[in-house]
């Protein structure tokens, strides 16, 4: 772009339209969908009647993660209604952390939100993540104040967070998921980090700045099934603790030292009990070929050992997935740019391969 087309920044930097009035600052919102064609309606219906009531400008990323059903043609739809709502689409289903990394980097606004599809983080709830990011916080992240989920995902919610800030060495705070406005600072920041298996909370959280929480309710899905399935929590909860902890690993020292400890013990025992047969005997405790103690012994330092084995397997495994510099998710169309925002080399920053003749 000349310089000529950029309009004329004022003292402090502000962007000033033809008119000489001020821009308003504008708002990203992505949203990360994933056989979502059942809420996207209520979705556009809803976001958009809420940001009418706000003085930033709209701007929202719609990122369909390899849906099978009819998600793409209703967010073309949607794009064709109001080119406000930008849309990408993924060659295949890369996961709800990947989409929601794909629609930071494609996000243009000073400020952006994280949301899921299914209207489970409200959108007439946004304004209050506005005027905290108004007030001077680079982060406003949701604090569920209840789930309208069932008992035993809730249990397991409320450990896994709870597990996770005991073991990582950053706060990362409870009870609060991917909802959020960031900063442009602080996405610029995450969209640096290269790492691929992402939790975004996380990295989030490690970014630092000023971080606030907004307590709001969570609703039940608008519609459909929930998209996390039992298998992609696992693949987040694993990711969460992995990515921001090496406890696992001085547990692995930890239950090492403890079975040497236990061996030595054994081996004073089993010494004693051959000088000292007698004494022993009289507790009932003279020496007997013992199978059992063998097989239960072997048993028990084989199982440490492969648990051990397991833990420093999750990390060279992550070693294994950033080393390989495999592009974090392939994109197959994006509507809404002329030229995809994203750039595509892959050395030095996290980024998505995006071809170049790929439909617009
Ligand atoms: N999602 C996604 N990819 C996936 C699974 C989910 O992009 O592989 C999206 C989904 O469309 C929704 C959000 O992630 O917008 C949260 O998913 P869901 O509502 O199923 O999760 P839950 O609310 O049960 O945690
Ligand atoms: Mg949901």
């Amino acid at each position: 772009m000349a310089s000529s087309d950029l309009p004329a920044p004022d003292a402090d930097g502000v962007a000033l339209a033809s008119d000489g009035s001020e821009d308003p600052p504008l708002v990203s919102v992505v949203i990360p969908c994933f056989n979502e064609e059942e809420v996207l309606e209520e979705l556009y219906r809803r976001l958009s009647e809420a940001a009418a009531e706000w003085q930033e400008a709209l701007e929202v990323i719609l990122v369909d993660d390899g849906s099978t059903d009819a998600t793409w043609e209703k967010m073309e739809e949607i794009h064709q209604q109001d080119e406000r709502w930008r849309i990408v689409r993924f060659s295949r289903n890369f996961g709800h952390q990947t989409a929601v990394s794909a629609g930071l980097q494609y996000a243009t606004g000073d400020a952006v939100i994280v949301m899921d599809a299914d209207l489970q983080d409200p959108p007439e709830e946004l304004h209050r993540f506005i005027a905290k990011w108004r007030e001077g916080y680079e982060v406003a992240y949701a604090i569920r104040k209840e789930r309208k989920e069932s008992v035993f995902k809730r249990a397991a919610y409320k450990g896994f967070y709870r597990l996770l800030s005991s073991l990582s060495r950053h706060d990362i705070p409870l009870d609060s998921g991917d909802f959020c406005l960031m900063d442009r600072t602080v996405v610029d920041l995450i969209n640096q980090m290269p790492e691929k298996n992402r939790f975004v909370r996380g990295l989030r959280a490690w970014a630092g700045f000023r971080q606030t929480g907004v307590e709001y309710e969570r609703h039940e899905r608008a519609q459909g099934e929930p998209k996390y399935t039992f298998s992609k929590l696992m693949k987040l909860a694993i990711d969460g603790i992995f990515s921001f902890s090496a406890a696992p690993l001085r547990l692995a020292t930890f239950f090492g030292l403890l079975v040497s400890a236990v061996a030595f013990l054994g081996i004073g025992f089993t010494v004693a009990q051959r000088l000292f047969s007698d004494w022993f005997a009289q507790f009932g405790l003279a020496p007997v070929p013992g199978y059992a103690t063998m097989v239960i012994s072997v048993l028990f330092i084989g199982g440490v050992q492969l648990v051990c084995i397991g833990l420093v397997g999750e990390y060279v495994g992550r070693i294994y997935d950033e080393t390989k510099r495999r592009p974090a998710w392939i994109v197959q169309e994006e509507k809404g740019w002329e030229e995809s925002p994203v750039d595509a080399t892959p050395s030095h920053r996290l980024s998505g391969y995006v071809p170049e003749d790929k439909p617009r």
